[in-house]
């Protein structure tokens, strides 16, 4: 048997997010499910047909098509839906049969994903259904976000959804044999959590007995449909992993293996996937006790592990390797020549039959393809990969390991071309630049005073109430404000009528907080299609892609600008919307800030992270220098992706943490001890990394905290000096928050943080909101932050 060629997972939503518009209509009632399900069709179809037939991949995924998160689907398929859903939406609860996700199924579907509310029709305050969304959060050092699985101690699990059985069938119909990919059993418990009535000490992985006769099931309805193999996507095991956890991978994949070969004649072969980082530390959990068919390993992210991992795997002669050497977490064309090198390697050691060239990863993180950047430098184009080109140098790289690697001659030398003018090109290396770098000192990094000292100064300057209410800083992007944005970029309108626009929303956004009494106010940011985009756009050393979307969560992408060169800001950026917004009012404005630039983009690859965020904290520091000279007073530096950098494992989280505060340091230094700082953070956990956090030294954080559920202020010493505002309700969801749960919240709060430091604000931007639902929203936080006033 020759090497093969796989992928692992295909971006879902389409080469111009056909997914997201679908979805989206169908949440507005604009189509019906037939119409949604019409959309999911085609786009399975494409996928596949682009994979297999057009770019000749021999191992084609299925089942990684999603309508929100591919690890919803997991809950649902399993049926871990939580009771208060079930109640709702699936009326004959026990004789419930594995069925497409449709009908009940899906309305169940996006309530757990995006919460559900129904006001009564005599339009009493009080809503007859109102549920929450479930947790939502980070998926490893990613920006893609999953819907934490919730289990309970009595848990039962049951075949629910048999998408992934539909899923094959579909692109076997089509002639496309697919390789089925799900969760892995232990990944999918670790990633789950406890339901909040849990008994003390219950913990998800102990459902695990109780979880793989589901697995079973699906292997077997999978084994009699006629396929091959499936994939499981264990990445938990690049974790620091319990040692007992080798104990549940034993007997779950035993289990496994037993189930596949039962199945039919020709036994299924597990394909066990691990991503985005290293599996030594656990590799006697995988080698050589599990009895799976093949193994997946990043290449990319850890490349030290592959002389392990090959000599262990070639004391198993039944095991199959499948080496992730093309990067499916960022963009550059991958070095052919250093990949093949490895697949050289693999080969030797193990035989051809025993190779198969794979991403590192899922291709769920990168854009659909190159041939939308009909705008790009093409210089700069030239260097850059996206999935469909991926698919090509993993096809290419396969050609080569089996019929020479003269059969690739012209593409590897076009390969080798670009590489080295990536390498030597001025775009990419600024002397200015390197030689700021040089001169940042410790003395940068620190404000004026201490905490203590700076808040009495800012009281006299303030004077704002207790419990000061804020916002985050978008308010809706509503289909006008990206049209018009649209136009501008098109050039059908001038800057003056763009400019013209923006100020009417601004306007408008101001008398709305004014009118909700809220105490600092911000413009909208309606200038922004997405923070990060908007800052890189006034950066040098970024580029920007038309259509490089990649998944966010549920429906929204994000473009995340590549950052090809040494960064410097060559002009003020937000100081003119600053100032025209402080205009408006006498309330004090925030200006806006991200620093979160380095997560969110796509970066180099040919330089340590942190000589970025310091070219990227410089750019920042000069912009908090310009508006504190333009008279604005306080200036939020977003922060929400600090935790998202962090390594996957301990051992390298202090070294991150001290170079990535360090940056924020910088950036947001430089002011007055009357000036104040804020800084966000969102959706991830925050309780084991508060020191740094601390550490930061920001005069406010806001922090969103409703849908993970005041997890930051796990464990009982936790304390924070400065003032913090932990959001009191949740953005993502159309529902409007009522008093009482808020006030719940933030009594809660209270009664460990102290009151006299407490701001009240929602958990992250009201970008996705609609303009009433966030007038109603504020009023109900500003009547709340009110309540709590005048009670204490
Ligand atoms: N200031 C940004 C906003 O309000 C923050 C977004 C974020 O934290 N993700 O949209
Ligand atoms: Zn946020």
């Amino acid at each position: 048997m020759p090497v093969l060629s796989a992928n692992l997972g295909f971006p879902r939503m389409g080469a111009n997010r056909e997914l997201k518009r679908q979805v989206e209509a169908y949440w507005s009632g604009k189509v019906d499910v037939s119409a949604l399900l019409k959309t999911a069709h085609e786009l399975r179809k494409n996928h596949w047909i682009l994979q297999k037939n057009v770019l000749g991949l021999d191992i084609v995924p299925s089942n990684d098509f999603s309508f929100y998160d591919h690890v919803l689907d997991n809950a649902f398929t399993v049926g871990a839906i939580p009771k208060r859903y079930r109640d709702v939406f699936i009326k004959a609860n026990d004789d419930l049969l594995p069925s497409a996700l449709e009908g009940d199924l899906l309305s169940t579907y996006f309530a757990m994903a995006r919460g559900f509310q129904q006001l009564s029709s005599e339009g009493s305050e009080l809503p007859v259904i109102d549920l929450e969304a479930m947790e939502m959060k980070k998926w490893f050092d990613t920006n893609y976000h999953y819907i934490v699985p919730e289990f309970d101690s009595t848990q039962q699990f049951k075949l629910t959804s048999n998408k992934f059985l539909e899923e094959y069938k579909q692109a076997k119909s089509l002639g496309i044999e697919t390789r089925p990919v799900l969760i892995g059993p232990v990944s999918f418990l670790l990633l789950g959590k406890a339901s909040p009535n849990s008994p003390a000490g219950f913990e998800p992985i102990q459902l695990l007995d109780r979880l793989l006769p589901v697995y079973e099931e699906i292997i077997k309805h999978l084994a009699e449909a006629g396929a091959c193999s499936i994939q499981l996507d264990e990445p938990c095991l690049v974790l620091d992993l319990d040692p007992k956890m080798a104990q549940s991978y034993n007997v779950a994949y035993s289990c496994l293996s037993v189930a596949a070969k039962k199945s039919s004649a020709e036994p299924i072969k597990i394909h066990l996937t691990t991503y985005f980082g290293d599996i030594t530390p656990n590799l006697s959990f995988v080698l050589p006790h599990l009895p799976i068919d093949s193994l997946h390993i990043d290449l990319v992210r850890e490349p030290q592990q592959f002389e392990t991992i090959l000599s262990a795997a070639a004391k198993h002669p039944t095991i199959q390797l499948s080496i992730g050497i093309i990067n499916g977490r960022n963009i550059w064309k991958s070095d052919l020549c250093a990949a093949f090198d490895k697949v050289k390697k693999a080969v030797e050691v193990l035989g051809a039959d025993r190779v198969i060239i794979a991403p590192s990863c899922s291709l769920l993180h990168t854009p659909h393809s190159l041939d939308a950047e009909t705008e790009l430098n093409p210089e700069i184009k030239d260097w850059l990969s996206f999935s469909v080109e991926k698919i090509k140098e993993i096809v290419l790289l396969t050609k080569a390991a089996n019929n020479g690697i003269d059969c690739i001659k012209d593409e590897l030398e076009a390969n080798q071309r670009s590489i080295q003018a990536r390498r030597t090109s001025p775009k990419t290396h600024n002397p200015a630049v390197q030689e700021r770098l040089g001169s940042i000192t410790h003395d940068m990094m620190h404000r004026r005073s201490t905490f203590d000292k700076r808040w009495e100064k800012q009281q006299e300057v303030f004077k704002l109430p207790r419990f000061p209410t804020t916002t985050i800083g978008s308010f809706p992007q509503t289909s006008e404000v990206r049209k018009a944005r649209a136009a501008f970029k098109r050039g059908d309108i001038s800057q003056e009528k763009y400019n013209e626009f923006i100020n009417e929303e601004i306007k408008k956004c101001i008398q709305l907080q004014e009118k909700n009494d809220l105490d600092v106010l911000v413009h909208g940011e309606f200038e922004r299609t997405d923070m990060v985009e908007f800052f890189g756009e006034h950066l040098e050393g970024y580029t920007f892609t038309k259509n490089g979307w990649v998944q966010s969560y549920g429906s929204r992408c994000v473009k995340p600008p590549i950052i090809f060169g040494d960064v410097y800001r060559p002009k003020p950026i937000t100081v003119e919307v600053a100032k025209y917004t402080q205009s408006l009012t006498k309330k004090p404005v925030k200006g806006m800030l991200t620093v979160t630039m380095l997560q969110w983009s796509f970066v180099r690859d040919d330089q340590h992270n942190k000589l970025t965020t310091q070219q990227l904290a410089l750019a920042i520091r000069d912009e908090v220098s310009d508006l504190e000279a333009a008279g604005i007073n306080v200036i939020q530096i977003d922060e929400p992706a600090l935790r998202e950098g962090l390594p996957l494992r301990h051992s390298k989280w202090q070294e991150y943490l001290n170079w990535a505060v360090d940056c924020f340091l910088l950036a947001s230094c430089s002011v007055a001890d009357t000036k104040q700082i804020h800084t966000h953070m969102c959706y991830s956990d925050f309780y084991d990394i508060i020191d740094a956090i601390i550490r930061m030294d920001a005069d406010v954080i806001t922090i969103e905290n409703s849908r993970s559920n005041l997890k930051f202020l796990r464990g009982d010493s936790f304390t924070y000096p400065n003032e913090i505002g932990p959001g009191i309700y949740d953005i993502h969801s159309p529902r409007i928050p009522l008093h009482e749960e808020m006030e719940h919240r933030l009594e809660e709060m209270l009664k460990r943080l102290k009151r006299n430091s407490v701001w009240v604000n929602p958990d992250c931007g009201l970008k996705t909101r609609k303009w009433n639902e966030v007038d109603l929203a504020l009023k109900n936080m500003t009547d709340v932050a009110k309540k709590f006033r005048s009670k204490s």
